[in-house]
């Protein structure tokens, strides 16, 4: 079954009103990537598009990735193979496990493969013990990091009707800033853009993010709202995020986007912005993590 690689991308920009917005005279919309699929993160969607196209063009039938138990890029690639008649498998860190994510992993047909951290380090070997004699097989790094991935991402920006002064996104790979970035290059507009790791000592995401971006850019990158770490809360973030969905009725979530809106919220108490500023926030979704993680409210 062969079916035209044509992901659908339904992704409007909403405008959230709020006390602290109106306060400092500053206007803060959502590009609401998390709409484009009830489970799948908006945002590895975008990096699948042309990475699936690849494997179209160089007949490859087998999509292989990577990630933890509970990354939103497996499921992503398992709906995605299902889709469009791939096979799947995911190469997935530490031992077996059952979750969400996993289950519906399992529902879109992936096979998954558990390994041990210390062999989950190096991919290219773990791809070349499994699949090195299938020619069928095509390596999609974890997270779908890629050249491919940003020139999805750099697609958010293209389908923008309005300019802003400020473009914000959280940071894993990397992947998604870059493409943004790019994007701001290729429609040459003025948006600064703010990416916000979501790790402790995030410093390095530059080097992440400049590997994906097609020409020297100035960016901000803001190091001091990881929370802890990688899908670590804080009580301050959980409240904030209690506070934001209660008060705008978006869902958001502790490990991307409450980290990124809760920057924003931040700066804007500290006076960052100036009156009149537009604002856009993507919502790269992962809303799936967020009912795993009842316990943290
Ligand atoms: C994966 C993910 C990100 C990070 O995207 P990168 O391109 O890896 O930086 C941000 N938000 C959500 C919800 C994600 O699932």
């Amino acid at each position: 079954m062969m079916k035209e690689i044509d992901l659908e991308i339904f992704s409007p920009v909403h405008e959230v009103r709020h006390p602290l917005l109106d306060e400092k005279g500053i206007y803060l919309y959502l590009k609401r990537d998390d709409l484009i699929h009830p489970v799948i993160s908006g945002n590895k969607w975008r990096k699948l598009k042309y990475l699936l196209k690849k494997a179209r063009e160089e007949k490859r039938s087998h999509l292989v990735t990577f990630g933890g138990a509970y990354s939103n890029h497996l499921i992503a690639t398992a709906a995605a193979a299902a889709q469009f008649g791939f096979k799947a498998t995911g190469i997935v860190r530490g031992e077996e496990v059952m979750n969400d994510h996993i289950f519906l992993c399992r529902l879109y047909g992936m096979e998954l493969i558990f390994v041990d951290r210390e062999s989950y380090r190096k991919k290219a070997a773990l791809f070349a013990h499994y699949f090195g004699d299938d020619a069928d097989a095509l390596f999609i790094d974890e997270g779908g990091a890629s050249p491919e991935g940003a020139l999805g991402c750099a697609e958010i920006v293209d389908e923008l009707m309005d300019n802003y002064h400020h473009i914000f996104c959280a940071c894993g790979t990397g992947t998604t800033a870059a493409g943004i970035i790019n994007g701001i290059n290729n429609n040459y507009l003025e948006t600064e853009f703010h990416a916000v790791p979501v790790f402790k000592n995030g410093g390095f995401m530059a080097n992440e993010i400049d590997k994906y971006v097609l020409k020297p850019s100035v960016y901000q990158l803001h190091t001091d709202y990881h929370f802890g770490g990688y899908a670590k809360a804080t009580r301050e973030l959980i409240s904030f995020i209690k506070q934001f969905v209660m008060a705008t009725g978006i869902l958001i979530e502790p490990v991307y986007t409450g980290k990124m809106l809760h920057a924003i919220f931040d700066l804007a108490a500290k006076n960052y912005f100036q009156p009149g500023n537009k604002i856009l926030a993507v919502h790269t979704g992962g809303l799936l993590g967020l009912l795993g993680m009842a316990d943290k409210f």
